[in-house]
């Protein structure tokens, strides 16, 4: 199937194959022509499938014919938990939509000045893109005109959900036509999609695009467990040292953790820097900028700056923390393994973490084999010594100069790490700044969604 035979408006075409796409992935093959159709959508695909195009080149299809209705408000709004994901998804109308004449793209999102924002609002929009509390700040000062609203997308549904955003997104979509097209993309389609897409979506097509696990076949997934801090340090170091190493990722639980880490890596001779939420959209830019033209070896980055990221060269993906969700954690390895390349995704995991371990397992489906290197052996064993899923890891010939385990291993950088661990109670879900440790109370956060979702397994 070509992008030809979908019947999108040809400077739509025209706009991706500049951008490179000859063959409409799966989601897109199903998506676009029920949206052309009219038909309210609910698609299970994640990052990585196309999902993003699936919805905006339909979106622009419908834009290509001016509206009907006389207001300046958008015609097509799409929601989603992060901002990174708003800016991406910003950039992809923008992308497939160059081709088309004045199609005006906004992004409304938290932590930017309402000034600005007032300002954008105020002029003629077709595509607005937004994070659900900022936007519907700006709905209740009236400040948006849904009158010409023809469609409304919920991007990553099922993290609005956890994020606790969702009686926000209900509010939105109440303050827009009945007479919208609405779709809804999640990873899963669980009993809390099932109930929000009954409510704001009329008789949806569903379409379900590869399992988890078809997804994640190309890539290698290594345990390691870990008996404290130091010793999670020298396996990174031991990871690190991996000849086949081009790339990699590596995953901390806070920002704070990520910019310890990056420095403590340039400190020994590696490129490395950080990527996490607290730094501007400037420095974001640069520092991905930097990872796509091979000028950066690791980032060390925290789940919200780290989506998304699509960089060829990632042979490796290190959770030096395990993600505190399931679905995480298959985002995280999804970075690694792209365009068809496979890739290594190596997670260390405490005696604590057992529990939260199985949970990913379920999730994917998938058994992640644990492995011993010789000489860092875990005092720790929680599967049976004769557990065939246990194995050896050659060493790694120790060819680069680069003196990460006498530097890194030391006592005197385990503690700076350590000692700027963040502590504190009543934290909230979701402030990556006051992430607690992998799983730390990863029950015990009031009524999360999340905890249901956890007991699930
Ligand atoms: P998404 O799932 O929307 O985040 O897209 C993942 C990546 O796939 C992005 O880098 C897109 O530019 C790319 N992409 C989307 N559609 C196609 C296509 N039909 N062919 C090749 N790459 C695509």
């Amino acid at each position: 199937m070509s992008f030809e035979t979908l019947n999108l408006h040809p400077l739509i075409i025209k706009a991706t194959l500049e951008a490179g796409y000859t063959i409409p992935t799966p989601i897109q093959q199903q998506a676009i022509p029920e949206l052309i159709a009219g038909h309210d959508v609910m698609a299970s695909a994640q990052t990585g499938t196309g999902k993003t195009a699936a919805f905006m080149l339909p979106a622009l299809h419908r834009l290509a014919t001016p509206s009907k209705v006389r207001s300046r408000g958008p015609r097509v709004l799409v929601l989603t938990p992060t901002r990174e994901l708003a800016l991406q998804v910003s950039e992809a109308a923008s992308k497939y939509g160059r081709r088309l004449s004045r199609i005006k793209v906004i992004s409304i999102l938290g932590g930017m000045p309402y000034p600005v924002q007032n300002k954008l609002l105020s002029q003629p929009i077709d595509i607005l893109v937004a994070t659900p509390g900022r936007l519907l700040d700006h709905i209740q000062r009236g400040r948006i005109d849904f009158s010409r609203l023809e469609m409304l997308v919920l991007d990553e549904a099922d993290r609005m959900l956890d994020m606790g955003f969702i009686d926000d997104v209900e509010k939105i979509a109440s303050a827009t036509p009945a007479t919208r097209q609405t779709l809804l993309f999640s990873a899963t389609f669980d009993n809390g999609i099932e109930k929000i897409a009954a409510r704001l979506l009329k008789t949806p097509k569903r379409i379900q695009i590869a399992t988890q696990q078809a997804r994640l076949d190309n890539i290698e997934q290594r345990l390691h467990y870990v008996d404290n801090l130091s010793h999670k340090n020298r396996l990174l170091g031991h990871v690190l040292r991996d000849e086949t190493l081009k790339q990699a990722i590596v995953f901390t639980a806070t920002k704070r953790d990520a910019d310890t880490l990056a420095d403590n890596l340039s400190t020994q001779g590696y490129d490395a820097a950080a990527l996490h939420g607290d730094m501007n959209q400037r420095e974001r830019t640069r520092t991905l900028t930097k990872l796509r033209r091979g000028g950066l070896q690791i980032l060390v980055a925290t789940d919200v700056a780290a989506r998304g990221i699509d960089v060829a060269d990632i042979t490796h993906v290190i959770n030096f923390d395990l993600p505190k969700f399931a679905e995480d954690y298959v985002h995280r390895i999804g970075r690694t393994g792209r365009a068809g390349a496979s890739g290594i995704a190596v997670s260390f995991a405490s005696g604590n973490d057992k529990i939260h371990l199985k949970r990913i397992e379920r999730f994917t489906g998938q058994c992640i084999t644990s492995h011993i290197v010789p000489g860092l052996e875990p005092r720790f064993k929680p599967r049976p010594a004769n557990d065939e899923r246990s194995r050896r890891t050659p060493g790694v010939a120790q060819k680069r100069s680069r003196s990460w385990s006498k530097a890194y291993g030391n006592k005197q950088n385990f503690n700076s790490i350590n000692g700027n661990r963040p502590n504190s109670p009543g934290r909230s879900y979701g402030d990556e700044n006051n992430s607690n440790r992998p799983f730390d109370n990863a029950h015990n956060r009031g009524n999360s969604r999340r905890k249901d979702q956890w007991q699930k397994f």
